[in-house]
């Protein structure tokens, strides 16, 4: 005779925790500023619509414009 004893225990593992992406910037440093827009904006110097802009002199320049 075969005596099988398997035991199905189902452990539910929840040491799974989920990525938090939504975390954002909050530190601000003087010039220029980061902003980011999802649907994209456009450059107040050449209009190219980007998502990250920087806020140099109060205005919203894409990366290409802003003098690093
Ligand atoms: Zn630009």
């Amino acid at each position: 005779m075969v005596e099988d004893a398997t035991l199905n225990e189902f452990h539910s593992v929840e040491d799974d925790p989920p990525i938090d992406d939504t975390a954002e910037p909050e530190v601000r440093p003087a010039t220029p500023t980061y902003v980011y827009l999802p649907r994209g904006v456009a450059c107040d110097a050449c209009g190219t619509v980007t998502q990250r802009r920087w806020t140099v002199d109060g205005d919203l320049l894409c990366p290409s414009c802003v003098e690093w």
